[in-house]
């Protein structure tokens, strides 16, 4: 097969993952950087252009857009569609995962366990928003933040009051969630391909830190997820519409709650971790389900 990786950085471990993954399984592979494409839409023919020439001949792409450049990224990912090339995770499911606010209010809609969340848009529904996830301690998350950065731990009323009246200043989009301090500065990663969870870590973060990023100094390790855990990333993963997702959970008091789902979970933590090969299994993915026009969405979302 053909298959292109799009990627903005081809030395990043995860697209060179990606790529020996492929050529060890006998395909071609072509690293596509989709801050670089650049798409013709308006004739019957969708096509995509790179460095001067047409991409054609594609079987199936595999997405792998950061945050900062999702509205164009996923653009990319849905002129692919439009010319029926088979995505490994679709254009509207990128979008889905990467609004948090929106991938929770779907992943609550399936009776999802999260943790007790609240939102609110005026200055004067401060105290009321407090209440409603429990008081304090709170965690305070910008919507757009990753890798931890606008994630904001609230021991006292006080303080929550001041870091929402500061985001509110900012006119930033955030949201108000109950601390889940049973984690003890853990998560838990679950790599899901298909309809199973193929690796497993628990990341944990480095003294004093309650985030456990591992872009923070945090550390992981291979762990045994519970049933209950597996079957809520899983599912986490197909409401998103997801075919490869890592998913984040805390082990709470009551049971597993998802954090986020994220689309284009990276390779290096959870294969150094796990020592499996993840990559393989992605590429095992596209073998089997990938056919030419078999998108769910054709790009219409
Ligand atoms: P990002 O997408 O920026 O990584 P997350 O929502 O995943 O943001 O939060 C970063 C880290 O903070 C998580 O991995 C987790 O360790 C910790 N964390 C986030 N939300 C909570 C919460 N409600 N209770 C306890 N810890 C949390």
């Amino acid at each position: 097969m053909k298959i292109g990786v799009l990627s903005t950085n081809r030395e990043l471990y995860s697209t060179r993952r990606l790529v020996e993954a492929g050529e060890e399984r006998g395909h071609k592979m072509r690293v596509i950087n989709h801050k670089r494409c650049y798409m013709n839409i308006t004739s019957h023919n969708p096509g995509v252009h790179y460095k001067g020439d047409s991409i054609d001949g594609l079987d199936a792409i595999i997405p792998r857009i950061g945050a900062s450049v999702s509205f164009y990224g996923t653009a990319v990912v849905r002129q692919f569609e439009m010319m029926g090339v088979y995505s490994v995770n679709e254009s509207v499911a990128i979008t889905r995962s990467r609004d948090k606010l929106r991938a929770l209010q779907l992943l609550s809609r399936k009776g999802i366990g999260m943790p007790v969340t609240g939102f609110a848009n005026s200055p004067d529904d401060t105290n009321d928003l407090l209440k409603f996830v429990g008081g304090a301690p709170v965690v305070v998350k910008l919507l757009e933040g990753t890798q931890g950065v606008g994630v904001v731990l609230a021991e006292t009323h006080k303080a929550a009051e001041s870091v929402i009246e500061a985001f509110r200043g900012l006119k930033a989009e955030f949201m108000v969630q109950e601390f889940i301090k049973e984690a003890g500065g853990s998560d838990i990663r679950a790599f899901v391909v298909g309809d199973k969870v193929v690796a497993s870590m628990k990341r944990t973060g480095k003294e004093g830190e309650f985030r456990s990023n591992l872009h923070r100094g945090g550390s992981a390790k291979v762990i045994k997820i519970t049933p209950e855990e597996r079957s809520t990333a899983v599912r986490s993963a197909r409401v998103m519409g997801l075919n490869v997702a890592g998913v984040d959970m805390l082990r709470s008091n009551h049971g597993p709650v998802v954090m986020e789902v994220n689309s284009s979970p990276g390779l290096e933590g959870i294969e150094n971790a796990t020592g499996k090969d993840v990559a393989a299994l992605i590429i095992e993915f596209i073998e089997k389900n990938s056919k030419f026009g078999k998108t769910r969405t054709r790009g219409k979302g």
